[in-house]
């Protein structure tokens, strides 16, 4: 292209809040087959609210969380199964308000809500891609995947069917495990209890944009490829992507931060020119090494910096502007 027609196409982005870093990356846009968006605060609005807390004994029977009113301060069932999910979001949450995670702030802004106190938590730990731990009330306590209790030698089977019903709803249910940390070696021995437990499951939804939907389908109109890839599961990723017309064969969940460029290497690997969408921290190294890397409205700094386009917008259908303004298809508009 022409300098001009660079610098008319430049324009046209800058009024319709898409940047280019750049006369070469505005000419490359138009050559992407593939977009890989990243799920969490790309296609959705990355809001997360606490909608269900489970603790294990009553994981069979549902468990959707339950205002206490005056019908239920009269029930003794149902009180004691509020008191059982007041403990269990108490737990969670002393540990998480230590995460600046959006998982970990609804959790913690539904305990608020709810009006729990919250103990205090020591030795906090962050395990990225997979959960948060710390003590509390003298007990080791895990928030997290399936992944980071197993490491601790817990068994989340207790919880796996709450676990699965409320994944299949495109929720993000995170287990919660103790491990006592009783110095009594003699009766550790003699049980499985210093193994740890499940206490129960906290789930968190977000909302896919309004908007997702529609970049998707005029992507694929294009004949462009889309992919998602997110850390979070199997079955809340399948979810999302339905919702937002991705086919199933092109989602990679549980992907750990480190391992997200690895994934946009692995989709390019046949020849593919792919632009990554993604928002956060964790998507600079996947933006580095896609053939185009995009950051999102909200996006962190790091992931701006790492992007060769920037779109202002929080809107997906940013994505489908871009390619148009590359490949001049957009006109300027006053
Ligand atoms: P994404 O790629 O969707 O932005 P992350 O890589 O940040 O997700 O996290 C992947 C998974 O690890 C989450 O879905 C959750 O199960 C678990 N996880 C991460 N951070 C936390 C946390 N602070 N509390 C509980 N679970 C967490
Ligand atoms: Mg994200």
């Amino acid at each position: 292209a022409t300098p001009a027609a660079t610098m008319v196409g430049t324009s046209i982005g800058a009024q319709n809040g898409v940047l280019f870093k750049g006369g070469d990356i505005l000419e490359r846009v138009r050559d992407v087959d593939t977009v890989v968006f990243d799920k969490t605060g790309t296609l959705t609005e990355g809001e997360m609210a606490l909608t269900d807390v489970v603790p294990v004994e009553r994981a069979a029977d549902g468990g959707q969380l339950r205002e206490r009113d005056a019908t239920d301060a009269g029930d003794e069932a149902e009180t004691e199964r509020s008191d059982a999910e007041t403990d269990l979001l108490r737990l969670a949450a002393a540990v998480e308000q230590h995460s600046e995670h959006p998982l970990a702030r609804a959790i913690v802004e539904g305990a608020e809500e709810r009006g729990i106190d919250l103990p205090e938590a020591t030795d906090f730990e962050n395990v990225p891609g997979q959960g948060v731990r710390a003590t509390v009330d003298g007990d080791t306590i895990l928030v997290g995947n399936r992944r980071l209790l197993e490491a601790a030698g817990i068994d989340p089977t207790p919880a796996e069917d709450a676990m699965a019903r409320l994944e299949s709803e495109g929720k993000t249910a995170m287990l919660v495990g103790r491990v006592s940390s009783d110095g009594d070696e003699e009766a550790d021995a003699a049980s499985d209890a210093d193994a740890g437990e499940v206490l129960g499951v906290v789930a968190d939804a977000d909302t896919v944009k309004p908007s997702a939907a529609d970049a998707v389908a005029a992507l694929r109109e294009r004949g462009v490829d889309v992919h998602m890839i997110t850390g979070d599961n199997e079955r809340t990723a399948r979810a999302v992507a339905e919702e937002v017309g991705i086919d199933p064969a092109n989602v990679r969940a549980g992907v750990l931060p480190e391992e997200k460029a690895d994934a946009v290497e692995s989709i390019q690997s046949d020849g593919r020119k792919a632009m990554m969408v993604g928002d956060g921290v964790n998507d600079a190294p996947a933006l580095a090494a896609a053939f185009v890397g995009t950051a999102i409205g909200s996006g962190t700094d790091v992931a701006i910096e790492a992007a060769d386009v920037t779109l202002m917008r929080d809107d997906p259908t940013d994505v489908v502007k871009a390619i148009r303004i590359s490949a001049g298809t957009l006109a300027k508009i006053k």
